[in-house]
């Protein structure tokens, strides 16, 4: 089943069931300090969960775009995490609770593909609840799933929240056993690879009070409504249904990675088994590559434009390592050219936004290539001068100070270096890099404290009128023709 069917099963189902079809939010998150992107379906309703707004609807349907940037490091490495995915959502504000959440979930993932469903074995089906909730847990048994397959887990699995104070509850998650190929027996606690995490229903039925410890905080009391917020990941359902090993795999994903395999000559999965850790790096990088070029398409698609601060440097720090990946596979050239129309084939029969503004899209997209290629040959040659010397100096390590200079003027990335050092056969002093972050970083805090505070911390200044005596400006009429 198409990824497109699948989102199309998913609203057609809720709306069936009395709710209403709601656009996704763009990504760009607004009106929230504390998140760059929308990263749920339930972002777009906050105030209505909050009780800020009161909604023109009781039940809704969704599906969200969304981005989870600290899930950057999983992507190509689990089978399940995209930097941008889609998530499939219903929601009831102070409609149906528990039941209805477990019930509409249970008919549309095993009802039989003829008849609408997505057709899942039931004998497959895990459900997890949270530690002291038997209320879902004997709904789950009453719908039919035996005990032995329904896991109780605790806060930090099964009990969501914002991080601070408002709605919040226990939450029921499903998983798919996808079977030995994937990993050892006993259920989502055991192996998440083999149990493939695809919904979760979160029951918002408490009020939190304030405390920043994510295991304990207090609960002030019952919420005067009774909340249901749910989201299934469109790849991971449309990964379990076309049969593919991972969410890289799927019709919206795949012709990205095959170009890329194409361009780089590589052919994925040669070396790799089914499960997501026994993959070969050539595999794990070409999934990135399929990723992170989807991930710009729909970011830059949604108005964001690469920079050095806030969304437009997460975008840039993902395009740069899509084209960092694409050159470890050993393709030296310009690469989006090839890849963001593929990309956009995948992805405009659902957002056809992204055919026709194609041009605008593209051409942030080739010049933020442009521009990191030549900075990626700047720094190589800067690297490979360095190098020469250090072993014409008889030594082995290259200095933390010179990785730093790399990385701090020409933007030359840090496991860039060690790789190209590696492979003359020098290391590098990466505790001396580290120091020099670590320095630059506590310099920058400052800083900013200074720009809070409005006071700046001036010895720096006083360090040099005391090493130098106090200098004369001339820049206005002279030039220095010393070099950096
Ligand atoms: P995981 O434990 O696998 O990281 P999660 O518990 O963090 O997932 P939720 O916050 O419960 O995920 O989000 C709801 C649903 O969205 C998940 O059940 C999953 O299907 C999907 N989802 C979450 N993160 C991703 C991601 N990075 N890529 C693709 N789908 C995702
Ligand atoms: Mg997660
Ligand atoms: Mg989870
Ligand atoms: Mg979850």
């Amino acid at each position: 089943m198409k990824t497109a069917e699948v989102k199309r099963r998913y609203l057609s189902h809720f709306e069936a069931n009395g709710h209403t079809v709601v656009p996704s939010a763009p990504l760009p998150a607004i009106d929230d300090p504390n998140l760059l992107f929308v990263n749920a379906g339930m972002v777009q309703f906050v105030p209505y969960f909050l009780g800020q707004q009161t909604p023109p609807y009781r039940r809704a349907v969704s599906v969200q775009k969304c981005i989870r940037t600290p899930d950057i490091d999983e992507v190509g490495k689990t089978s399940r995490h995209g930097t941008f995915f889609q998530m499939n959502g219903n929601f009831s504000f102070g409609d149906y609770f528990k039941d209805g959440a477990i019930s509409l979930a249970w008919d549309l993932v095993t009802k039989p593909v003829a008849e609408g469903g997505f057709g899942l074995d039931p004998e497959r089906i895990w459900p997890t609840v949270y530690l002291d909730d038997d209320e879902a847990e004997a709904i789950w048994r009453k719908i039919g799933v035996p005990a032995e397959r329904i896991v109780r887990r605790g806060k930090a699995d099964n009990f969501w929240s914002m991080g601070i104070p408002g709605p919040c509850g226990p939450c029921s998650e499903i998983y798919y056993d996808r079977g030995p190929a994937y990993g050892a027996e006993g259920g989502p606690a055991v192996d998440e690879d083999r149990y493939l995490e695809f919904w979760n229903l979160v029951f918002m039925q408490f009020e939190r009070g304030p405390g920043t410890d994510k295991e304990n905080f207090p609960i002030l009391g019952d919420l005067p409504a009774q909340n249901i917020d749910t989201g299934m990941g469109l790849e991971r359902m449309a990964s379990i249904l076309q049969g593919v090993d991972n969410l890289y795999e799927i019709d919206e994903v795949r012709p990205i990675l095959d170009r890329a395999a194409e361009l780089t000559g590589k052919r994925y999965g040669a070396h790799s088994g089914h499960a997501a850790s026994e993959s070969h790096p050539d595999d794990v990088r070409l999934r990135v590559v399929a990723d992170h070029v989807r991930t710009a398409l729909m970011l830059i698609g949604d108005g964001v434009t690469p920079a050095n601060e806030g969304r437009g440097y997460v975008l840039r720090r993902i395009m740069r390592r899509a084209i960092r990946a694409v050159r470890l596979l050993g393709w030296q050239d310009r690469a989006l050219p090839e890849l963001l129309p593929v990309a956009r084939d995948c992805m405009s029969p659902s957002y056809p936004e992204l055919a026709t503004e194609f041009e605008r899209i593209s051409s942030y997209a080739y010049a933020e290539e442009d521009a990191f290629l030549s900075t990626l040959r700047a720094g190589t040659t800067i690297l490979d001068t360095a190098i020469a010397q250090t072993r014409s100096s008889g030594g082995a390590r290259l200095s933390g100070a010179k990785a730093f200079q790399l990385h701090d003027t020409y933007g030359f990335p840090i496991d860039l270096t060690l790789e190209i050092a590696a492979e003359q056969g020098l290391q590098v002093d990466q505790d001396g890099f580290r120091r020099l972050m670590a320095d630059q970083r506590a310099r920058a805090k400052a800083d900013a404290q200074a720009r809070k505070t409005g006071h700046v911390d001036l010895s720096a200044y006083r360090t040099v009128l005391d090493a130098g005596g106090p200098v004369q400006f001339t820049g206005y009429t002279e030039v220095s023709r010393e070099s950096s």
